[in-house]
């Protein structure tokens, strides 16, 4: 009779949250106490903590076999701490979310509902962002309109990592190993039937935001190369308007010439034109980089992480990872 009962895994990456897990530990109890036509699983994936954080998810281990735990060997970043939990999550779905709390646990019911209807990829949808700064949040608002103008896929806005995953897409998302990963984009690259259900995303509980300006930048750029190569077209196009630009002016010089003779040129128009051109010429080149960089990566094809331990047995690499 218990094994009819549908396996729901809820997947929580950590990085030095010691302070936000007890709170994490009691709600995401709660809830799944409440909900007992289920059977569950909580995998915490410990991504190279610095603080006890992994002390307690052994010790939440210990008191309650539900609630399991990967060791990383090192912090390899969300992203990547998401993937290797989606590798080990055995459930009939999974459910992402973040350890702050700032993604409440009590909405996993009303997601669990959408599921039951037949919803394969149920998305939380902020209804407000916190207390985030004035300059995070244009920025962020700057950067989907970009997203949204590159991409033909739209990638949603206002859409974070809490949202509850059917088996078959875990099993699509597994499947692309890129090391490089934009999760957000994957989820929409996909497919499968959506549905939204909104939620109050709550201030971080305790500590603080690991991102800094600069991971985020990084993550916007490779949201944008790991999803899109119109950068590379960008420049084709840039290229073409200068020449053609350029070849223009060339025959206005030359009629020029032609008609009042060659008195001294410019210096200021040349060094203008030679900086600009310059210029172009770097940007292209960095974009072009940006891929070949990204060819380097992938082209090595290592494995996206290590793991150190699950639930208290030592992993070694051959076993698992690849899928
Ligand atoms: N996280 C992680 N590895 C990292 C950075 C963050 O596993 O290198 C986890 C973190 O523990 C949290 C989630 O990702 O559960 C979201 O992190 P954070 O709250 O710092 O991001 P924000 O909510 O500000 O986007
Ligand atoms: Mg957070």
């Amino acid at each position: 009779m218990e094994h009819n009962l549908k396996l729901i895994t809820v997947l929580v990456p950590c990085y030095n949250e010691q302070e936000s897990l007890p709170l994490l530990y009691e709600r995401l109890t709660t809830v799944m106490d409440a909900c007992p036509n289920y059977r569950w699983e909580v995998i915490t994936v410990n991504d190279g903590s610095t603080d006890a954080t992994l002390g307690m998810l052994m010790q939440m281990h210990a008191r309650d076999k539900r609630w399991r735990y990967i060791d990383l060997s090192r912090n390899f970043g969300k992203e990547t701490a998401m993937l290797a939990g989606m590798d080990y999550a055995t459930g009939d779905c999974v459910v992402i979310m973040d350890s702050d709390l700032q993604h409440p646990p009590e909405m996993i019911p009303r997601m669990l509902e959408k599921w039951e209807q037949g919803f394969d990829d149920v998305y939380g949808v902020r209804l407000q962002r916190g207390r985030e700064s004035w300059l995070r949040r244009s920025m962020s608002l700057l950067y989907y309109k970009l997203l949204q103008k590159t991409t033909r896929i739209p990638v949603l806005q206002n859409t974070g990592d809490f949202r509850l995953l059917d088996r078959i897409c875990v099993d699509a998302l597994t499947s692309m190993r890129e090391c490089q990963r934009y999760t957000k984009g994957l989820y929409c690259r996909i497919g499968f039937k959506k549905a939204g259900v909104e939620f109050e995303q709550q201030d971080r509980e305790a500590g603080r935001s690991k991102w800094s300006f600069r991971s985020l930048l990084g993550l916007a750029i490779d949201g944008i190369t790991s999803y899109t190569t119109a950068p590379l077209r960008f420049a084709t196009v840039m290229g073409l308007l200068v020449s053609a630009a350029a070849f223009i002016y060339m025959i206005w010089v030359f009629i020029k010439a032609a008609i009042y003779g060659d008195p001294q040129a410019g210096f200021p128009t040349i060094m203008t034109v030679m900086l600009f051109l310059g210029g172009v010429q770097l940007l292209t080149l960095g974009i072009l980089g940006e891929y070949v960089g990204r060819i380097f990566n992938e082209v090595k094809n290592r494995p996206s992480y290590f793991v150190r331990e699950v639930d208290g047995i030592k992993v070694s690499s051959k076993a698992k990872d690849r899928g």
